[in-house]
């Protein structure tokens, strides 16, 4: 007997699976096959990830303690969410048969969200569900435990021909400044951070102001952020973009940070919550996978991204071939 795993479809699911043990992580629409699946783990509450239809389906769903009671709080009521007796949050430790899944806290704009460490007797996998390394800790906490296998979102990834969020970013910026000359402020929370330090680089000093109370000092930019006191603008809110519906929508709410004033220049900015390709490639640096999916993108994105860490880093990367489903099985001896 040995492990098969892979994704489930190019978005968002995964599965783990020996024997009559299975492992299922995530479910989309495209992931609805696996509808009567008995037990589901659960990244983080976004509707790619924990499909509406497919969660009724499901005999129990482990999540982190926070994501279930977000999905109680919240989606009770507008989804089909399971009875609170089938909402079991995940344990450090949680057994599936001979496998064994451990949350691991992710760094993302949801509620309560975490990776999975999956491990079987014959080889450890590691989901990363959506992430970034925002926090600059998320990375340190995923690669500690030195998996053979890294199955990642690679929203955002890029081989350098496509634009990440820092490029993004200064782009939109650059565009703003022509229009409105130097003096553009920054209104964001902390999150934000790592891609603004980045764009710093290349665009120069520039003001940052939040009422985030619990942002204090950040410390990847060195930045003490102030209260915005009508300094005036143009302002550029840094921000991952407002889902309109479902409950992104409410959870947007639920998260929501205070609006900026509205007698100034106000620019919107999505800030993507997932990794940009440095944030991989320091993950594959630092966990030393024998061999990387990655997964929640388009096909070309993810074509590209695989030939590139192919040609740059020590690391197989998967699938060789993106399929139009990419629903993958790769098996333990394969690699
Ligand atoms: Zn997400
Ligand atoms: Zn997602």
């Amino acid at each position: 007997m040995e492990t098969v795993f892979g994704p489930n479809d190019s978005w968002a699911g995964v599965f783990v699976k020996r024997g009559n043990d299975m492992v299922v992580i995530d479910v989309n629409e495209a992931g609805l096959v696996h509808r009567s699946v008995d037990r589901l783990f659960i990244t983080h509450p976004h509707t790619d990830h924990c499909h509406f239809h497919a969660l009724s389906h499901v005999g129990r769903v482990h999540a982190t303690r926070e994501a279930l009671e977000f999905l109680d709080r919240v989606a009770r009521g507008r989804i089909d969410v399971p009875p609170r007796d089938r909402l079991l949050p995940v344990r450090r430790r949680e057994p599936v048969g001979d496998l064994e899944v451990t949350p691991i806290p992710v760094f993302h704009n949801s509620v309560g969200c975490a990776g999975y460490y999956v491990e079987c007797p014959d080889i450890t996998v590691l989901v990363t569900g959506d992430w970034c390394g925002g926090d600059g800790e998320t990375v340190d906490r995923l690669a500690e435990y030195e998996p053979d296998v890294i199955i990642c979102d690679g929203t955002i990834c890029t081989d350098g021909t496509l634009p990440d969020s820092v490029e993004l970013l200064t782009h939109r910026l650059e565009m703003i400044r022509e229009r409105h000359g130097e003096n553009v402020i920054i209104y964001t929370n902390h999150q934000a951070a790592p891609v603004l330090e980045a764009v710093s680089r290349v665009f120069g000093e520039f003001h940052c102001f939040t009422d985030d109370p619990i942002v204090g000092t950040c410390r990847l930019l060195g930045v003490k952020y102030r209260k915005y006191e009508g300094e005036g603008g143009p302002i550029v809110t840094s921000f991952t973009k407002r889902y309109e519906e479902g409950v992104e929508a409410v959870a947007y709410e639920l998260l929501s940070k205070p609006t900026v004033p509205t007698d100034v220049p106000n620019y919107q900015i999505s800030r993507s919550f997932h990794p940009p390709s440095p944030d991989i490639k320091l993950l594959i640096d630092q966990a030393n996978p024998r061999l990387l999916i990655v997964h929640h993108a388009n096909r070309r994105r993810l074509k590209a991204f695989q030939k590139h860490i192919s040609e740059t880093v020590e690391c197989r990367a998967w699938p060789k071939e993106v399929n139009n489903n990419m629903k993958l099985a790769v098996r333990a001896s394969e690699l």
